[in-house]
């Protein structure tokens, strides 16, 4: 049985531009070749187990030539794989997708195509330039500045001047001077107003404005690169009016976010929304104890406990692995009342339809061990990492009250990024990043190692998270209250008061 090849346009670069049917085949791929333009939140949607090939594209130097990637293809459905070939925009608007299926259709490979955005069309409306306006244009025309080795350009400006359409030029940062120079030589109005995006729908993205006379001296200065995409027409001239994408108020900030393996980027998410660079930086990993005699112990004696207390969600899954191990289901928390640190691991109780009777305001150990103290008259069960917070332990001894502190889960700090996200530090390339607990800083500094952090920002959920950042030179701000909500408005305006690196 043959496979069958997705061809499969991944959008210009800003990942929600990929299609929901260009993700649904992503998902489904048993093997990924992919380009250099893809970007990496969309490359981390294949499988963990499909089969990755890079045959990542260098302006001017194809690293895989493209007969060799077509036998890739073929070779892979041969062999029965379900194929997604993974490609910049949309797969057949200079991207030779037309070429990789003739040898599929040769050799009766089934294929489809699922269109992507292109960074034709995108990459200008990120750059506050609508390809059309039916005040200026009635045509739109996509050409490639792109010459076969050796040869000149091969681009009637004639043509493309008579139409007074606005003009979109690919590939062309290297022959900009000469397209320039001939829309000029056929009659262009040397004010026509122009435009040069680069990097387009990503953080990074740089527009510059010009006219056609200026452009390519404006992009020399500039030291503009590939990828790149020229804009000429009258339509340019709406950018400053437009300019939605560069006005996002996180716009080209790098902020890492730290955060323990497992958890969904939520926080990430939210930040990219408002143009933020977001460095992941997954730093912490928590392993539930099994088997934990000592918390089976506990749960089994459970009428001895009046309280239940969490402090992370990780302690709540911990508890639920054993429970699951032994067959038991929420009943058997049914005597008890539950404590929660605050609203993260509230929501952990209620994927289990569970709810935490108590809540402190403030989430931390401290308030959650003074909130415990006053309420209790019986025992406490604590159920937390290997190395809890004394600040907890210390408020139920100070108020008499008899607890049990059983370690469920271990924590150890390590990243596969720690190389990069030191060389961005050690460069000064790092505005902000991101705290939502003590053992976050923690993870953030064993990982990278103590470097000199006064150049950054750590932005700190709450007050003992801010005394662990403070500890190893790092200067802080607090969010008013914990929560996420909190946590992003004071990013947007500690991004607003610094630079941009
Ligand atoms: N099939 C792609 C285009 C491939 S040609 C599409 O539909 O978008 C590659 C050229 O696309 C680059 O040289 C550049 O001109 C343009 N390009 C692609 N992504 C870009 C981006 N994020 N910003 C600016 N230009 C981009």
């Amino acid at each position: 049985m043959y496979g069958k090849v997705t061809l499969v346009g991944a959008g210009p670069g800003d990942p929600g531009l990929l299609t929901v049917k260009g993700r649904e085949a992503l998902l489904a791929a048993q093997v990924v070749v992919y380009d250099r333009l893809v970007s990496p939140a969309i490359l981390a949607l294949m499988p963990e187990e499909a089969e990755q090939i890079n045959v990542g594209k260098e302006a001017s130097r194809h690293p895989v030539p493209q007969d060799q990637i077509n036998h890739i293809l073929l070779e892979k459905a041969l062999e029965g794989k379900n194929v997604v070939r993974l490609k910049g925009g949309d797969p057949f608007l200079f991207g030779r997708g037309g070429e990789e299926l003739e040898l599929l259709r040769e050799h009766g490979v089934p294929f489809e195509e699922v269109p992507g955005i292109t960074s034709a069309i995108a990459v200008p409306a990120y750059g506050g330039i609508p390809v059309t306006h039916r005040d200026f244009t009635s045509s739109l025309h996509i050409v490639t500045g792109h010459a076969r080795a050796g040869k000149a350009l091969d681009i009637d400006f004639e043509a493309l001047v008579r139409t007074k359409g606005t003009l979109v030029f690919l590939m062309g940062v290297s022959s900009l001077p000469d397209i320039c120079e001939g829309l000029l030589k056929a009659g262009m109005d040397p004010d026509t107003p122009a435009a040069i995006v680069e990097r387009g729908t990503t953080p990074a993205q740089r527009r510059l404005d010009a006219t056609v006379a200026t452009l390519a001296r404006t992009a020399a200065e500039g030291k503009v690169e590939s990828p790149a995409i020229s804009i000429v027409g009258q339509v340019c001239s709406l950018a400053k009016d437009f300019d939605w994408f560069d006005a996002l108020p996180l716009k080209g900030k790098r902020i890492v976010v730290t955060r323990p393996k497992e958890r969904v980027g939520t926080l990430a998410n939210r930040l990219r929304k408002l143009g933020a660079d977001v460095f992941e930086y997954p730093c912490i990993r928590t392993e539930p104890i099994t088997p934990c005699p000592a918390m089976e112990q506990a749960v089994e004696h459970l009428a001895d406990y009046e309280w239940l207390a969490f402090t992370s969600p990780a302690g709540v899954e911990a508890f639920w692995a054993m429970a699951q191990a032994k067959g038991w289901d929420a009943r058997v928390l049914a005597g008890v009342k539950l404590a929660a640190i605050g609203a993260g691991t509230d929501k952990a109780l209620q994927v289990h339809g569970l709810r935490a009777d108590y809540i402190p305001e403030v989430y931390d150990a401290a308030h959650l061990g003074a909130g415990l103290a006053q309420r209790a008259k019986g025992k406490v069960l604590l159920l937390r990492a290997e190395w809890g917070s004394p600040a907890l332990t210390e408020a139920l001894e100070g108020s008499n009250i008899p607890y049990d502190d059983i370690p469920c889960y271990t924590t150890s700090y390590e990243s596969e990024h720690a190389a990069a996200l030191r060389d961005l530090v050690t460069a000064g390339r790092v505005d902000l990043v991101t705290f939502t607990s003590a053992s976050t800083v923690k993870g953030f500094v064993s990982s990278v190692g103590e470097l000199d952090f006064s150049g950054l920002t750590g932005v700190c959920i709450g007050a003992q998270t801010a005394a662990e950042a403070a500890k190893h030179g790092i200067p802080t701000v607090v969010a008013e209250r914990a929560t996420l909500d909190a946590l992003v408005n004071i990013i947007i305006k500690e991004g607003q008061t610094n630079g941009t690196h």
